[in-house]
């Protein structure tokens, strides 16, 4: 079977072209109808490559202007149609030029097309059968180097029928023919598209460890790394905590093959640790290519096979950073490692109801729910752990925004349903008056200029008749206009929208009421839940904060409008609640106030303060928890956080001045240093300040020497600064 027999190229044409008595060729195909239309001569050639090395046919096939000049076509009706030169796209979707052919074929502005091998403008047999059908259709002729086709014509049809399938044949030998090389080649070890970072291929086509010592560095420490932490994830914190980079050589772009220290990721490090290269090994077809999905469009879908599918497995054959069993160990342990979330994190029945549509406020990343016991579910940002980031955003329990979310999606369903369509009621009958008026107004117009055309018609002697013709004219107008008008206000009124009728007003009144109902019929599931959230929400974003009960809610609904709210997430600490201070300074003043802890406990809770944990209302024993916390209870002087800056004990601050603390006290009294007192047990706590330790010096200084009329200057503290 003849498939690849290449016509050298003579630059004649090589088919055999009968030439008129006035020199120009003929074809007893080409007739008047064709030359009316357009010669389209198709140029493409596959890859750029080809383009830069195969000039000649890319010439040859410039070449067939001039041939449909010889068929009798003018110059300039004959167009070149190049743009899918370097096009290798294996069917003809994506290729312009070809669109645009087949476009021109189809508006039946093409006499001819002409181009070498025509039959490989369409790369699949189908193309081509549908391509040459359509110029049969259009009355278009085919024209390659070995003669003129017209698709109408039964023997023709037959000719290109097969030159499709042949070339279709010499596509697959040709595709096979390489892969065999391929294969070859990569049975020996010997094909390579790219290495893994840590080695560089040289210009011969040798594999190598990188040359630069670091980045042969970063990969040795990285395999350490793994064996002592176990775990990609481990691996890639300690990484960016330590901020050690990759050392990417990049394939394409500016600074191809040049070393680019890159942020780690963890599909890098999962990758670089599955690589068998890192153990000196060869390997092809770790990821085949899958030849069906070569014509669907899209991205392919190529998954790796088990070791066992490796079409070439060679150890030993490379430069290696770690052993071979420790490359299955490293294989195993990330194995496990998945089996072992995947075990635990799949979420079984999905208590939350805002999956998919929860937004962390921090970094807009989706928030994931995670399911703990029974029913309670936590949502999450993992944005920390996908990209080792700090600072990290926080979660929150579901409960309360779902409970959130769903309150606002049905209180939006009900009224808002229901009031929309009365206002829309409300809005027709309005709009309808407001017409009718507008059309009272131009039939009495109407009206009143036929009455005047007939008045003034009257008034005048008939005698006069060019004057009375033409006021019986213009009477005639007027009335003709009355008419018009008339028939255009039937018209309105029969186009005007019918008006909802009470009943109609009802029934869409209960179909709303009835939302919340079926919300909570027992045969609602959570999925049915979630899918009417999200006919209404499109996302909710929320704002937690580490130091606040309160998040900031919004609820972007479906059609743009926007909606804020704040919930209360239960915290775990006080100090996490935001009014925290608030809360203590309250318990201070009732304390001191001389209040018992129950009674404190009703007023906190009568005020609306709450305990974090939202663990129901404050009792005698947490109001007890919080006296001791701000030692109001037990020993004050235990509590050394009441002491402020520069603020001391007395007993510490007479230790420091070297006097008795009675004398101290007595100073205090005096107002000779600045204090105050704890605020139950009244213990002593004085401010002084380096300047005020050495005054207060000076001070006993001068008492010990006996003198007594101390220096005003002395005794006077100096001015406390601002509360802190
Ligand atoms: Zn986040």
């Amino acid at each position: 079977m003849k498939t690849v027999e290449k016509i050298p190229y003579t630059g004649k044409p090589a088919f055999p072209v009968p030439t008129n008595l006035s020199g120009r060729t003929v074809s007893s195909k080409v007739l008047p109808s064709h030359l009316e239309k357009l010669a389209v001569v198709y140029v493409r050639q596959s890859s750029p490559k080809q383009v830069l090395e195969n000039r000649e046919s890319t010439a040859r096939q410039y070449a067939f202007a001039d041939q449909a000049v010889a068929f009798g076509w003018s110059q300039e009706r004959v167009l070149t149609i190049d743009e899918d030169l370097g096009k290798s796209a294996k069917t003809t979707e994506g290729r312009s030029g070809f669109e645009r052919l087949v476009a021109e074929v189809t508006l039946n502005h093409v006499g001819m097309v002409l181009g070498l091998e025509m039959s490989r403008l369409a790369r699949s047999s189908k193309d081509w059968h549908a391509f040459f059908e359509m110029c049969a259709i259009f009355g278009t002729l085919i024209a390659d180097e070995d003669g003129v086709y017209d698709g109408n014509d039964p023997n023709d049809r037959l000719i290109l029928g097969l030159k499709g399938i042949m070339s279709e044949m010499e596509l697959h030998v040709m595709r096979s023919r390489l892969q065999r090389g391929r294969d070859n080649k990569a049975q020996r070890g010997e094909l390579f598209h790219a290495v893994p970072f840590g080695y560089v291929i040289f210009p011969t086509g040798k594999v190598d460890f990188d040359p630069d010592a670091q980045a042969r560095g970063v990969v040795q420490l990285i395999f350490e790394k793994f064996e002592e932490i176990g775990s990609i994830y481990g691996l890639f914190h300690w990484l960016i905590r330590n901020a050690i980079r990759l050392p990417i050589r990049p394939q394409t772009g500016a600074k191809k093959g040049q070393l680019d220290w890159r942020r780690p990721s963890i599909p890098t490090l999962a990758q670089m640790l599955r690589h068998p290269i890192y153990a000196g090994a060869y390997t092809d077809g770790r990821r085949p290519t899958d030849p069906k999905g070569k014509f669907s469009s899209g991205k392919r879908y190529r998954p790796w096979v088990p070791m066992e599918q490796w079409k070439v497995l060679i150890k030993d054959h490379l430069p290696a950073y770690i052993s071979w069993d420790q490359y299955l160990k490293n294989r195993e342990q990330i194995k496990q490692n998945q089996n072992g979330s995947a075990s635990s994190g799949v979420p079984r029945s999905g208590a939350a109801l805002l999956p998919g549509v929860l937004v962390c406020g921090n970094c807009g990343r989706h928030m994931q729910p995670s399911y703990h016991g029974n029913d309670t579910a936590q949502y999450g940002c993992n944005r920390q752990y996908v990209e080792g980031t700090d600072p990290r955003c926080y979660g929150l329990a579901a409960k309360p925004i779902d409970d959130l979310v769903a309150q606002q999606v049905l209180a939006a369903l009900e009224p808002a349903a229901l009031d929309l369509s009365l206002k829309a009621r409300g809005d027709v009958e309005r709009e309808r008056k407001r017409l009718e008026k507008h059309w009272q107004q131009r039939r009495q117009r109407a009206r009143y200029e036929v009455e005047l055309a007939e008045r003034r018609y009257q008034a005048v002697d008939p005698m006069n008749r060019l004057v009375a013709a033409s006021l019986e004219k213009r009477w005639e107008e007027a009335l003709a206009e009355e008419r018009q008008l008339q028939e255009e206000f039937d018209r309105f009124v029969r186009e005007t929208p019918l008006q909802l009728t009470e009943e109609e007003a009802a029934r869409i009144a209960a179909l709303t009421s009835d939302i919340p109902a079926l919300w909570n019929a027992p045969g609602t599931t959570n999925a049915d839940r979630k899918q009417m959230i999200r006919c209404v929400v499109e996302r909710v974003v929320v704002h937690v904060r580490c130091d606040s009960e309160f998040v900031d809610v919004t609820i972007h609904w479906a059609g743009g409008y926007e909606s804020q709210h704040e919930i209360v997430r239960p915290v775990a600490t006080y100090a996490q609640l935001r009014d925290f201070e608030q809360l203590m300074n309250r318990v201070v003043e009732l304390r001191e106030a001389g209040h018992t802890a129950p009674d404190i406990a009703e007023k906190l809770n009568a005020e609306g303060f709450y305990p974090p944990k939202r663990r129901g209302e404050f009792t005698t024993p947490v109001v007890h928890q919080l006296f001791k916390r701000r030692g109001l209870i037990g020993n004050e002087r235990s509590h050394n956080e009441l002491v402020g800056k520069h603020e001391w004990w007395l007993t510490d601050l007479a230790r420091e001045l070297k006097m008795s603390h009675l004398k101290l006290r007595d100073w205090a009294n005096r107002g000779w240093v600045h204090s105050r007192k704890t605020p139950v047990q009244g213990y002593w706590i004085l401010w002084a300040d380096k300047d005020e330790v050495k005054r207060l010096q000076k001070l006993l200084a001068d008492s010990r020497r006996g003198i007594n009329a101390y220096s005003s200057e002395l005794k006077t503290p100096k001015k406390r600064p601002a509360a802190r």
